[in-house]
């Protein structure tokens, strides 16, 4: 059981979680805090959450469990508003999309990591933010990693293990570096690639026609391109250089696919779909 639970960043992400643990039972009382209490009396109204306070250290005091839910760009900032504002026996953790950036920015607002912050990031969301577009269900069967450090508090660990089970999540625990990359390729780039063909169809002179004729490859592929931007540009500079390293591999790949339309090489071309083909329905399988 949760006696007191701040979420920091009530939005899609942190309004999802406390409507999760809400409807689960095991949360008493729940405080939100973003910048704009407007947004908060919203989720007050929402039911999301009890109460609300836009001062960081004004709204973690008392509470035994913290998650901080905000863009990355703004993650030091709020952990140095609350370090000194923390109950002793308070756990904190995360939800920020790449890992390395958010220890670095604790570590650096609060002189080192405390053993009782725990790392985490779930595998889940929508195009969509803001705490109107948050759902109990966000969580439910999806993965959720953690990224504990070695000085980690077990105990800590258990505890925020235990939050996202209760929010209906399947949670594994991975180092930093290895989230990083892995996040990379799998969200990172994808969402990259598809902002960038939006970008780049919008800028042609034949816009209007071209998004006349679009129809469901075009729709499905880029559903992702109506992310949020502040969001996205934060995962960029956050991890840019695995993302960087996913751009070049990339690269490569494209430049060969260009090399077989270019060279009429229909077994080579047929060989890439068959296989990218087979790999998407095992996933899906
Ligand atoms: P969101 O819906 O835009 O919500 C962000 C929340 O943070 C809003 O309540 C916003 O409210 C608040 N906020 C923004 N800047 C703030 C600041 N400087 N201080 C205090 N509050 C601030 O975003 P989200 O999708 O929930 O994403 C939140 C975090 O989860 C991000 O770190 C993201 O990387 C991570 N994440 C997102 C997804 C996804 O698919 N969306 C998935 C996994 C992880 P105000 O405007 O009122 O301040």
């Amino acid at each position: 059981m949760i006696e007191r639970l701040c979420v920091i960043g009530v939005g899609l992400i942190g309004g999802s979680l406390a409507r999760a643990l809400r409807a689960a039972g095991v949360v008493r009382e729940i405080v939100g805090c973003t910048r704009h209490a407007e947004h908060l009396q919203r989720a007050v109204d929402l039911g999301v959450i009890d109460r609300f306070d836009t001062d960081p250290a004004t709204a973690v005091e008392g509470a035994d469990l913290v998650f901080v839910s905000v863009p990355l760009g703004a993650m030091g900032a709020i952990f140095a508003a609350i370090g000194d504002a923390l109950a002793d026996n308070a756990v904190v953790t995360d939800a920020g999309s790449a890992k390395a950036a958010v220890v670095a920015d604790v570590r650096s607002a609060l002189g080192s990591v405390p053993d009782r912050f725990v790392p985490g990031h779930p595998i889940a969301g929508t195009e969509q933010s803001g705490v109107e577009a948050s759902f109990a269900e966000l969580y439910q069967d999806r993965r959720v990693i953690l990224t504990p450090l070695p000085d980690t508090d077990r105990d800590a660990v258990a505890r925020v293990r235990a939050l996202w089970e209760a929010a209906g999540a399947r949670v594994n625990e991975m180092g930093v570096e290895h989230h990083d990359e892995v996040l990379a390729a799998t969200s990172h780039l994808p969402h990259i690639l598809a902002f960038a063909l939006v970008e780049s169809l919008a800028r042609m002179s034949e816009q209007r026609e071209i998004f006349e004729y679009a129809a469901g490859g075009f729709r499905d592929f880029t559903r992702i391109a109506s992310s949020d931007p502040v969001m996205w540009r934060d995962i960029c500079l956050a991890n840019g250089e695995a993302i960087l390293t996913m751009i070049e591999r990339f690269d490569q790949d494209i430049a060969s696919l260009a090399d077989a339309i270019r060279r009429h090489d229909g077994d080579r071309l047929l060989a890439i779909f068959q296989g990218a083909k087979a790999a998407r329905d095992a996933f899906l399988g």
